[in-house]
């Protein structure tokens, strides 16, 4: 046998053959709840104002595309940089900080990875459970074993903290923890002010490498507070890890724009680390491509746009909620004896429903509602033109 012919067929992503089905259904009624993308009260994936704005001001000033340098575009790292920390925060100050331009978030991750088993080859990296579903894959492709730390409480709809907490004080030191720094995907519960507290305590003092993942910033509470809890780990002193992405708060999922950033103890160590890093860019893919970056680099660094952005990105948060409380207001009158409260208290895209795999089957089939089979609906993608019909079928298969 020749060497492809042995190849055997690899298993379907899971959550983009659901987007298949979808779109091979011919019900004009269906409904896609299964994807992880943001759409407006129309059902579409919008072009932000501020993104339209910051594109007609760099098509004004073409200019050749040459190579960018391997951490990306200077201004881009930095305006990055100033959102994820804050330009007052102290990291930012001490050029403690080192940020580097990504290939979108999944790409800052796999550079993380890489990065890390570089130099902790020995660690174990620990997720939540259950996390997105391309955390695992990605670090054990970057030759690690991969852990989970309890995360989800399905009887509570809420954190098991006390048993993540008990993970993390027993996980050996120098392991690597994965956390959802807001906005948790898949379940959409996120700790307290409270809990985060007592996770920095133990991390800090146990001495686990904390590598927080931020793609969803300001779909939570707000853009500071989002980040808020990426400053708390950066002042208890290095390493940090922190993956970001502008897939969903920019609506640019297809141009690939993220950042990876790591938190070292001083600007000389920085600087040591960030030399380490453009070699593993270097060996991945060279250097990124320029046009994501200089549009979020424009946006974030002109006032008016910045503001634009701001609003726009709150327009997308709000809805949201509103989303939030309509799905459990309406459920609560067709189906009285169901209690959905959780799913206001969920932050981000994603809501964990609590709907078990036999029912999100029946969505499918009976209805043409799209749901992945741990009950994750995505709550960005209800709308006020589908959100009774999707009540009302889920009502029927309670
Ligand atoms: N991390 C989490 C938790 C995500 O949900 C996603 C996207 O869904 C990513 C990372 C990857 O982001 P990107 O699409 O920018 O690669």
């Amino acid at each position: 046998a020749s060497l492809l012919n042995a190849i055997e067929m690899a298993p379907r992503d899971p959550i983009l053959g659901i987007t298949e089905a979808y779109n091979a259904d011919k019900n004009p009624k269906k409904s896609n709840l299964g994807v992880g993308v943001y759409y407006d009260d129309n059902g579409k994936l919008p072009l932000l104002e501020c993104v339209r704005k910051a594109e007609a001001q760099l098509m004004e000033k073409t200019a050749p595309r040459g190579y960018l340098p391997i951490d990306g575009l200077a201004a881009y790292d930095k305006a990055v940089q100033d959102l994820v920390f804050g330009a007052d925060s102290a990291v930012v100050k001490e050029k403690r900080a080192i940020t580097a331009q990504a290939i979108g978030g999944t790409g800052a991750l796999k550079l993380g990875a890489d990065f890390l088993k570089r130099f902790a080859p020995d660690a174990q990296v620990w997720i939540s459970d259950p996390s997105w579903e391309n955390h695992r894959a990605l670090f054990e492709s970057a030759g690690f074993v991969v852990n989970n730390y309890p995360y989800y409480d399905a009887t509570t709809k809420g954190v098991n903290f006390a048993g993540m907490l008990d993970t993390l004080k027993n996980m050996p030191a120098g392991s690597i923890v994965l956390l959802h720094a807001c906005c948790h995907n898949p379940t959409g519960a996120d700790l307290t002010d409270a809990q985060w507290t007592q996770v920095i305590e133990v991390v800090t003092s146990r001495g686990l490498i904390p590598f927080l993942d931020m793609a969803y910033q300001g779909f939570g509470d707000g853009i500071e507070s989002d980040g808020k809890v990426v400053g708390l780990f950066a002042n208890a002193g290095g390493p940090v890890f922190v993956s970001n992405s502008f897939s969903k708060s920019f609506s640019l999922y297809g141009e690939r724009v993220g950042a990876l950033s790591i938190v070292a103890t001083s600007a000389e160590e920085a600087a040591r680390v960030l030399s380490q890093l453009k070699r593993v860019i270097r060996t991945n893919y060279s250097n990124p491509p320029i046009h994501g970056g200089q549009v979020v680099a424009t946006v974030l660094a002109t006032p008016e746009l910045r503001a634009l952005w701001e609003e726009e990105l709150a327009g997308m948060r709000v809805r949201i909620r509103e989303m939030r409380q309509a799905f459990v207001e309406k459920l609560k009158a067709k189906a009285p004896n169901h209690h959905f409260d959780f799913v206001i208290t969920q932050r981000g895209m994603f809501s964990y429903s609590g709907l078990t795999k036999e029912q999100v089957t029946r969505l499918r089939e009976e209805y043409s509602i799209y749901a992945v089979d741990t009950g994750r609906i995505c709550v960005a993608a209800l709308n006020s033109g589908n959100i009774d019909y999707v009540v009302d079928a889920v009502a029927q298969v309670l």
